[in-house]
């Protein structure tokens, strides 16, 4: 799709197609990888009752064994302290069997991600916790984005977004989304601004996109006036509904007709980052094979 196309017609951008292909392609590169001498293994570490983490991990043990990887979701329990947590890390970043470490959170008490994350070996990294990733991301060496991230840069290529020199805003500067997604934007020639909640007059900024990637958490929080016509607009914000449902952070009727594509939520980014997820740890268990 060329952003000068936009006819007032809003393509959805789907993940749901793209995510079954990465998944059909992992489980090709995972079925190969005995004869190489390895089983592709997932562990996912968790250390809270919250009840939505327990459905993500379900989801993501549910769409491993789909594709062949073996996950072990390790539960150590909300009261678990941070030296239990960086221990296990330690342990798993150790065990020549297990190929991705995922650290869920929410975390226990102060426990920061950023800092239990240093005890996941990069090479082990598949959802690119470790500051060391994000530095290498930064200076454009080898390393595994966090899957959301990763996801809305495999969405803009799959839907053929053009990025080279255009006008990109990303609003949401965590390390987990915000962040990395700048930097795999920037890797792809764009021209990237990055919003916060700091920053004055969002609407500003988000108008000069070309190319606007949401990752805030915020229902509503992107409207028509924040939209150029024309736009391509990812969602990543995933926002739970009174009925059990999901929305994102864009009031996606009131960017219908003015934006050129907007993804879904669900059926976006979400789908896209568990493939993701699942496509590092075959790409990590086909390393440990050379
Ligand atoms: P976070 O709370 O860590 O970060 C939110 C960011 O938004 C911060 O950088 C903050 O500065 C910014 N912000 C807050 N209020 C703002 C405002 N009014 N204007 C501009 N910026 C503002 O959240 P996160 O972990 O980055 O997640 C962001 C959203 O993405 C959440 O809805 C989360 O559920 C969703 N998410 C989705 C997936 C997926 O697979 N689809 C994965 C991870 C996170």
């Amino acid at each position: 799709m060329t952003l000068a196309s936009a006819e007032r017609t809003t393509a959805v951008l789907s993940g749901t197609a793209l995510a079954k292909d990465i998944r059909a392609r992992v489980s090709t590169t995972a079925a190969e990888l005995p004869a190489a001498g390895t089983e592709p293994r997932l562990a996912v570490v968790v250390a809270t009752d919250d009840e939505s983490t327990a459905w993500y991990v379900r989801s993501i043990a549910k769409a491993a064994a789909g594709t062949g990887i073996r996950c072990d979701v390790v539960d150590l329990g909300a009261s678990a302290t941070p030296e239990r947590i960086r221990g296990e890390l330690g342990t798993l970043s150790e065990d020549p069997a297990v190929h991705g470490i995922v650290l869920q959170t929410p975390l226990p008490g102060a426990a920061s991600l950023e800092d239990l994350a240093t005890a996941i070996t990069p090479e082990k990294d598949v959802d690119g916790a470790n500051p060391v990733s994000l530095g290498r991301l930064s200076a454009g060496l080898p390393a595994f984005a966090p899957a959301t991230a990763a996801a809305v840069a495999e969405l803009l290529e799959h839907h053929e977004i053009l990025l080279s020199g255009r006008r990109a805003v990303v609003v949401g500067r965590s390390n987990v989304v915000g962040r990395p997604a700048a930097q795999l934007l920037l890797r792809r020639d764009a021209t990237v601004t990055v919003c916060h909640r700091y920053t004055r007059d969002l609407a500003a900024h988000t108008r000069q996109a070309e190319v606007l990637v949401v990752a805030v958490g915020k229902v509503g929080l992107i409207g028509a006036e924040h939209v150029s016509p024309g736009a391509v607009v990812i969602d990543v914000g995933t926002n739970p509904t009174e009925d059990g449902g999901l929305v994102g952070d864009v009031d996606a009727d009131a960017v219908t007709g003015l934006a050129a594509g907007l993804t879904p939520v669900p059926g976006g980014v979400g789908p896209v980052t568990t493939a993701l997820l699942l496509r590092h740890t075959v790409e990590s268990a086909w390393r440990s094979t050379a």
